[in-house]
């Protein structure tokens, strides 16, 4: 401490810093207290540096504080390159929205919409109002409304229908689902009671049967997203589900999770069910997501019959779970796009990230491997390598699809890989792949911007080496 005090005199005053020409205009730009804020943090690093006899010239000063505003400029939300080879990942912010729903949710953004009026009675409207008619001429269900996200929407379906009653649920579907959702504590939250059914592997119809009484509340299906059983297993359909809710009088609910409005073999994908054979199966209520395979914003739907929709929409906790204007644009534009399903995959890009070629993936693979090899030097090995992608967020779960991505093979090891993902992440645009067998691997799939991501490698700065 003793002989540190001497050398404190080379550090201007956070004034005479501030005074410098250069940092008024950062000033303007950033505001005096951000800016204050910056010099003195400067000045407290530059001070721990100090050694007697260095001195830090104005110029080395405003430029570590212009360099810190920069970085404290940053947004913490970034976007950045998908290439996990995961199309909808949930980490990831799931579907990348149309330009269609970007224009609508902006222009909805800037300026008053007509968010619950009816412009035709001058009177006051519902939300649902805008998704209504399109959502059930692309489902044939009877009514629909809009929730948060299907979280949401199986929270208030059941907490409606089920509340201080039994929902009745097969052992083989009682899932969860990443993070905190598992389908025995929503219930639990919506206050319903569990009845389980069946076992893991089997379950039949008289499980379900002898379980109907004068508790029942609801039959719920849940599709077993992100997981298959295989082997020797039973499940009831939703035609006998129906019926049998039928015959009892109590509604059944069907979960679909990622749900899709159009039959996924048009783009060379295996079928999953859509939201309107399960409406033609006969379910009273059918909830799925806004930003799964469908590929709008987060968002939750519930279709089905209208007195069952009304009683939700009466449910003073549908409230707490609508959704907000921005998103209410960006899923009526995301819906439109469907009315013409020749288009979607050059307009939807949750399709045309799936339905996209592996050789077009490859060509690109072969476009980019030589950027990064020359970049990366002897540092590693580069090559195009055939790879698997897969849709992610709980769709078709064992599926994967025929892709092409980039292998980069460091020289030195796990601890080499690791220092290259964190580089890479660290980009402008931080880019995303997956690590495997002491490589990191960029799967190509969702590589739309191809120029952005060559301009983005040039800022790309490796550890110097051991
Ligand atoms: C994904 C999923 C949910 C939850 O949907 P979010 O949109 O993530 O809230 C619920 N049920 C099933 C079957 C799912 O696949």
């Amino acid at each position: 401490m003793a002989e540190a005090a001497p050398s404190l005199r080379y550090l201007p005053s956070v004034d005479r810093v501030l005074r410098q020409p250069d940092v008024a205009t950062l000033v303007e730009q950033h505001g005096r207290a951000e800016t204050t804020q910056a010099v003195r943090d400067t000045l407290a690093v530059l001070r721990e540096e100090m050694r007697p006899g260095i001195a830090f010239d104005d110029a080395t000063i405003v430029s570590a504080v212009i360099a810190l505003l920069d970085t404290r400029a940053q947004p913490r939300l970034k976007p950045l390159f998908n290439l996990t080879g995961t199309v909808l990942h949930t980490n990831l912010g799931r579907a990348v929205l149309a330009e269609e729903a970007v224009k609508a949710a902006t222009a909805a953004m800037r300026e008053a919409v007509s968010l619950e009026f009816d412009l035709a009675s001058g009177r006051r409207g519902e939300r649902d109002d805008h998704i209504r008619a399109l959502v059930c001429e692309l489902t044939g269900a009877e009514d629909a409304t809009l929730v948060n996200n299907n979280a949401a929407a199986v929270l208030l379906a059941l907490n409606t229908l089920s509340q201080g009653r039994e929902a009745i649920v097969s052992r083989g579907e009682l899932i969860e689902i990443g993070g905190a959702f598992r389908m025995p504590e929503i219930m639990a939250r919506a206050g319903a009671r569990l009845r389980e059914v069946g076992t893991t592997n089997r379950t039949h119809p008289r499980d379900y049967a002898d379980a109907m009484g004068p508790e029942t509340g609801l039959i719920l299906k849940v599709h077993t997203s992100n997981y298959r059983i295989e082997g020797f297993t039973a499940e009831v359909g939703s035609r006998d589900l129906a019926k049998l809710a039928r015959r009892h009088n109590v509604p059944f609910v069907n979960d679909l999770g990622s749900g899709t409005l159009v039959d996924l073999s048009r783009f060379g994908l295996r079928k999953e069910p859509t939201v309107r054979e399960a409406v033609e199966e006969g379910a009273d209520l059918i909830t799925f997501s806004g930003d799964k395979l469908l590929g709008g914003p987060q968002a939750g739907f519930i279709v089905g019959r209208k007195d069952l929709i009304a009683a939700i929409n009466r449910n003073p906790m549908k409230r707490a779970l609508r959704v907000d204007k921005i998103r209410l644009a960006a899923c009526e534009a995301t819906l439109r796009l469907y009315r013409d399903p020749d288009r979607l995959a050059q307009r939807l890009p949750t399709m045309s990230f799936l339905a996209r070629n592996v050789e077009d993936v490859r060509q690109q693979a072969f476009r980019l491997a030589p950027v990064l090899a020359k970049i990366l030097g002897d540092s590693a090995v580069v090559e195009g390598a055939p790879c698997s992608s897969q849709i992610g967020s709980g769709a078709l779960p064992l599926d994967t699809i025929p892709s092409f991505g980039i292998v980069i093979r460091p020289k030195g090891g796990g601890r080499a890989v690791d220092a290259l993902s964190a580089a890479f992440r660290s980009l402008p645009w931080p880019v995303i792949g997956r690590v495997a067998e002491g490589a990191l691997v960029f799967d190509l799939r969702c590589l739309e911007h191809e120029d952005a991501f060559r301009d983005n490698l040039a800022s790309l700065r490796l550890e110097a080496g051991p």
